[in-house]
């Protein structure tokens, strides 16, 4: 086994891996950006090496200077985690070239895959079913035209090089086609250097599924089961897990096999996943081959008890699979939720920022893998995710529950996450019924279809809220009664306290009845009554654990001014409480203005202009996408808040904007 290996990533991935290492007693060096100087991943390994400034492309992703530090480090292998360089062919050549070691599979096989022209090549040599398609670079407009009929509408444009779901796009007719292929070739071009394109049939509502395997240079292949990654934005996965509903032990079987001989065909080492798309009758089809690492490798590991990264270490250092196919056993089910730097409201804009205030969860069958810390800088550079929180459970409900838990516990503050966008998808009926399609969140989670709130919900998060006004209003006056009137306990029997509780469009009449000597309480909600534990208080940690009616729940909350913020299973909601008399009073308040309008066109986050897309007098409409910026390597744009017309265009194309900075001036 290898002594020293160099991992040539950051965030939460590069823990990862240290984390095995340090288990098997291998040293880490870890490798580092200007901007990244202070983060977790350099502390957590034995030795770091600054390789540039933050742009990637002068870091991350300079193969030279990475491979000379492993030299100059004594390693023996490089870890390329996934993204940056992990399914670089000529890297993993040069690393071997160098003497070291790649953990992954070889150039030759890595080149083969990452082009999907010839990785459907070799499925269809290795006897995998493909999507019914043209798998060949198309050359013209009139070539795709025809090879679109014979397939047969909707159709989806694919590119050769690419991922991350980019420069796909779905037509439905011919007169789309033209336009479509422009913008997927421009999309590609500026991607990946590369705008081959073909074509295949789309599949509507399928489940993404997909095949974790690992082999050995010894030509043994085995599969560890299949990955359901069906809940997805943008072809970009948002929660997945393991084992999949739709999939039993007979689908598992086939898909294994034929996971294995696309692997056994490239002349696969290491760990590997094979996608395959599942369509409503069950029949299955294969998309691409991942050649590394996946994100959501957990899931497996999980359900597999394996350490996915010891059994990359073990392959790529030469030794034969500790295993065999019969010893993989799934066990229970396991669930995973991305947390990313991204507004939702926003149109999941990228968030930047520093963390300044970060409470990690431990808790039973919860894993947390996770690249920061309180002091964290979330920049602009590197991709949005931060950590990803992993459950267990004996069934995927069990699971999904835990995982409900822990995500109602876990608090980031600075940047604004998906944290609640994920666990609302998480306690949403379709999902916990397992009705799931790759269409799940277009279908569910669009703009504006909010999800009515079920009652005790809503009434479970007035009860938090209440519980901490309470015992906040009776902090503040028992500090203010005269020291005598404190000793001892009072044997007078408390009142029932009575409090509306306004939130959303809702107002519920709320009682309690308790001391905070005791941990008890009885609540009254709109005249439901509710038995409440409450443990601890700890305000400064901003979470709240209340045992209601036998259930332990976890809430987020945070004061607003007089109101208080109340994070719950996915929702939130800001609660204003009153006194009775304190609501008497305030109905009869005159209300606030609405805003006034806004006469400028603001840079919601900070990145680079990449086009303006309306000149000076144009006649502009509320929600019209006015400019592109660049961000965390993803294009969005920036829309009008107002309908109006231009007066003047202040961002120009190539230049950097921050947070703030007027982009477009509107005629008032
Ligand atoms: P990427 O390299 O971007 O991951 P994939 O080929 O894996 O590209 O496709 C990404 C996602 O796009 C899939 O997870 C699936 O949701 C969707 N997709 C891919 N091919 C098809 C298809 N033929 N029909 C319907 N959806 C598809
Ligand atoms: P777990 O370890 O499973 O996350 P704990 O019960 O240990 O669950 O709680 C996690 C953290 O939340 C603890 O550090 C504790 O300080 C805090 N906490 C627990 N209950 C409350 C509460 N009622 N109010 C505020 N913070 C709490
Ligand atoms: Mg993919």
């Amino acid at each position: 086994m290898f002594k020293k290996i160099l991992i040539a990533n950051r965030g939460e991935i590069a823990i990862r891996v240290i984390r095995t290492c340090r288990r098997l007693g291998i040293g880490t060096v870890a490798v580092f950006s200007e901007i990244d100087a202070r983060s977790l991943h350099v502390r957590e390994a034995d030795e770091a090496v600054l390789l540039g400034p933050a742009p990637s492309s002068e870091s991350y992703l300079v193969k030279e200077k990475i491979v000379q530090a492993a030299l100059d480090h004594g390693c023996e292998a490089i870890h390329p985690g996934y993204g940056f360089l992990s399914e670089n062919a000529p890297f993993a050549h040069a690393v071997v070239q160098a003497g070291l070691a790649f953990i992954g599979p070889s150039a030759k096989v890595i080149a083969a895959l990452g082009d999907k022209i010839s990785a459907k090549d070799l499925a269809i040599r290795a006897g995998v079913p493909v999507v019914p398609g043209y798998h060949k670079p198309l050359t013209s407009l009139k070539q795709l035209e025809r090879v679109a009929d014979e397939v047969g509408y909707p159709v989806l444009l694919k590119p050769a090089a690419g991922g991350g779901g980019r420069g796909m796009r779905i037509v439905a007719a011919q007169d789309e086609l033209g336009p479509a292929l422009k913008s997927a070739q421009d999309e590609t071009r500026k991607g990946f250097g590369d705008d081959r394109m073909f074509l295949e049939r789309y599949i509507t509502t399928p489940r993404h599924i997909e095949i974790q395997i690992i082999a050995d240079q010894h030509g043994e292949v085995i599969s560890l089961g299949e990955r359901e990654c069906s809940i997805q934005r943008r072809y970009q996965k948002v929660i997945e897990e393991a084992p999949s509903l739709a999939v039993n032990r007979e689908l598992r079987r086939r898909m294994g096999a034929m996971a294995c001989a696309l692997a056994r065909e490239a002349g696969y080492a290491n760990a590997g996943t094979v996608e395959f798309i599942l369509d409503e009758r069950g029949d299955f089809f294969f998309m691409e081959m991942n050649t590394r690492l996946q994100v959501e490798h957990p899931v497996t590991e999980l359900v597999t008890s394996l350490d996915l990264v010891e059994l990359q270490l073990q392959v790529a250092a030469g030794e034969p699979l500790p295993i065999t196919q019969d010893d993989v056993v799934i066990k229970g089910w396991s669930m995973e939720a991305r947390i990313c730097a991204e507004d939702p409201s926003r149109n999941f804009l990228p968030s930047t920022g520093l963390i300044t205030r970060y409470a990690p969860l431990r808790g039973e069958h919860v894993r947390l893998d996770s690249g920061i810390e309180s002091g964290s800088l979330v920049s602009v550079y590197y991709d949005s995710l931060l950590s990803k929180v992993i459950s267990w459970g004996e069934t995927r409900e069990d699971a999904r529950r835990t995982l409900v838990h822990a995500l109602n516990r876990y608090r980031v503050e600075g940047v604004t996450t998906n944290l609640d966008f994920v666990n609302a998808i998480l306690n949403h009926p379709a999902f916990i019924d397992g009705r799931l399609s790759t269409g799940f969140i277009e279908e569910y989670f669009q703009k504006d279809a909010l999800l009515e709130q079920p009652r005790e919900r809503m009434e479970a998060m007035a009860i938090a809220a209440t519980m901490v006004y309470h015992n906040r209003q009776n902090l503040v006056r028992e500090s203010l009664k005269p020291m005598a009137a404190r000793v001892g306990p009072s044997h007078k029997p408390e009142p029932w306290h009575r409090y509306v509780v306004k939130g959303d469009e809702h107002v519920f009449e709320v009682q309690l009845l308790g001391s905070p000597a005791s941990p008890h309480w009885s609540f009254t909600v709109n005249g439901t009554d509710y038995d409440v534990i409450s443990p601890v208080f700890e305000f400064y940690r901003r979470r709240l654990k209340l045992k209601i009616n036998d259930q332990y729940q976890y809430f987020r909350l945070e004061y607003q001014g007089n109101f208080i913020w109340v994070a719950f299973s996915g929702f939130t909601c800001v609660f204003e409480i009153y006194t009775p008399r304190e609501w008497a009073l305030a109905r009869f308040m005159p209300r606030r203005e609405e805003g006034v309008q806004d006469k400028h066109l603001i840079s919601p986050l900070p990145g680079m202009v990449v086009d303006i897309l309306v000149k000076e007098g144009e006649r502009v409409f509320r929600g019209q996408d006015l400019v592109l910026i660049e961000s965390m390597k993803m294009e969005c744009g920036v829309s009008s808040p107002c309908d109006g017309t231009v007066e003047a265009v202040q961002a120009s194309p190539g230049k950097a904007v921050e947070t703030g900075d007027v982009l477009i001036t509107f005629k008032s």
